[in-house]
């Protein structure tokens, strides 16, 4: 079953191809949608954003409220519009810039409230919605005709002139081992599980044991335990830090200096950004919240692992690696998820196209591009964009800014000496 999409041309015999078909509609695919009919030349003609959820942009907004963010971490310049100071005018201009936090020797960050309302105003003012087709690719292979691709989706198949790949941050949830042998109606989550609901585990009557050392984790242990009582469990010391990482390496040219010199796929690459990235780190604001909900005896903070759990009828028993247990607990787990590489897409499309993996297996990506390589040393047209991008993209790679650096990087390729293509207005479609 082939899809007619927005591209179907009533004057050939079948479906024109898109131009561009980008898997996900988070951050990054939504983005680099507005960008692409902002600043290309390209019409909704050419794009189609396959995205399963209903709404664009909701795993991260589903995401954001599970752990019960209240404001971003990043400042009010990173968005997903083309403009830095496009989401202080939609706060002027609808007299919110009280939504704009101000932070101690930082720009000033939004709410989620008001980074999610302007996301909504540029989505609609873009109308990029009408290119979101509401489905889950399956792989992608190439057609007959050589220059064109294949994408399989469950509502069917779509052909395009060029992929790119921005199915966010990872693979499945990192479980810990103790963990899989519960039964399934056991009172244990993970906060990114879909059907986590936060009002629902704040009304459990035991104690309540938040995994993990990061600040999903800190989050949440400080809104549950406006609630219920919360023990923060974290295997570290918790560190904290205002950033994921020093913001020079937002700038691409740092990036191209200290990262595009290291061979590309290599282990030294992703060394080098994790030794950068401040992962499992909590922002100061979050450090504040975290000491109030102590002072108000809602919060323990406890350094330690979970050894093993069992379900008993009055919720769980646990056993903690001291050697001490607790009863009638429910465990929420912010243990993140699986490295992106392991996610079933990457590997399928990969195999199918002969593209090439380096280390961890990251795809490797021409550095000015993010074009996937193929094994043969030529350049796909699969582009990577999100945290599957780290090794070309650097420490930024997986947040907002990431997104614009991608999206800046594909329009200056196709501007370039090497586009190969002019958009469809060019090509005479209207
Ligand atoms: C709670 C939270 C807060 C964050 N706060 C910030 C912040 O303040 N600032 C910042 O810069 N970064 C932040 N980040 C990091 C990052 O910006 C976000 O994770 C962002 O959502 C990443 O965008 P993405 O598009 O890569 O992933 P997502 O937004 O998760 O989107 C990926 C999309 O791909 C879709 N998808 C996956 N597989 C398929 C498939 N096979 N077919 C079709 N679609 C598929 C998914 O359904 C999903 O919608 C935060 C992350 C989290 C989790």
């Amino acid at each position: 079953m082939t899809v007619d999409g927005p591209g179907t041309d009533p004057a050939s015999s079948g479906p024109q191809p898109y131009e561009y078909v980008i898997i996900g509609g988070g951050i990054h695919g939504t983005c680099l949608a507005n960008y692409l009919l902002a600043e290309s030349g390209h019409t909704h003609q050419d794009l189609c954003l396959v995205e399963p959820r209903e709404q664009l942009l909701a795993s991260f907004a589903t995401k954001a409220r599970q752990c019960g963010m209240r404001t971003l971490r990043s400042t009010f310049v990173h968005h997903i519009d083309t403009e830095p100071f496009s989401l202080e005018s939609f706060a002027e201009g609808a007299d919110r810039e009280d939504e704009l936090v101000s932070t101690e020797d930082y720009l000033s960050r939004p709410t989620l409230k008001l980074f999610l309302d302007h996301a909504r105003y540029v989505i609609n003012r873009r109308d990029i919605d009408d290119c979101h087709l509401q489905s889950r690719v399956t792989g992608v292979t190439r057609t007959g005709a050589d220059d064109l691709l294949e994408v399989q989706t469950d509502a069917g198949t779509l052909e395009a002139r060029h992929v790119v790949l921005a199915i966010g941050l990872g693979g499945p949830r990192t479980v810990p081992a103790w963990s899989t042998s519960l039964p399934e109606d056991a009172p244990l989550a993970h906060v990114w599980d879909d059907e986590f609901d936060p009002t629902t585990a704040a009304e459990f009557s035991g104690q309540t044991f938040v995994v993990g050392g990061g600040i999903t984790a800190a989050q949440l242990a400080c809104s549950l335990s406006e609630h219920t009582d919360v023990t923060l469990l974290s295997r570290h010391d918790l560190e904290f830090e205002l950033t994921e990482a020093d913001p020079y390496w937002i700038n691409w040219r740092h990036i191209e200096q200290e990262i595009h010199t290291l061979p590309s796929g290599s282990k030294a690459r992703l060394d080098r950004i994790r030794a950068v990235r401040n992962d499992a780190m909590i922002p100061p604001y979050v450090e504040r919240r975290l000491n109030e909900a102590c002072d108000c005896d809602g919060l323990d903070i406890r350094r330690g692992e979970i050894t093993s759990a069992y379900a008993t009828d009055d919720g769980l028993l646990v056993r903690f690696d001291d050697g001490t247990t607790a009863t009638n607990a429910q465990v929420v787990l912010a243990t993140g998820l699986d490295p992106v590489p392991e996610h079933p897409v990457v590997g399928s499309v990969a195999e199918s196209l002969s593209l090439e993996r380096g280390a961890d297996g990251f795809p490797i990506l021409d550095d000015r591009t993010l074009a996937w390589r193929g094994t043969d040393g030529t350049r796909s047209a699969v582009y990577v964009s999100g945290a599957l991008a780290e090794p070309s993209v650097g420490p930024f790679a997986r947040n907002i800014v990431g997104a614009r650096r991608v999206a800046e990087r594909l329009l200056a390729s196709r501007q370039g000496p090497g586009s190969e293509r002019a958009p469809s207005a060019a090509r005479g479609r209207s």
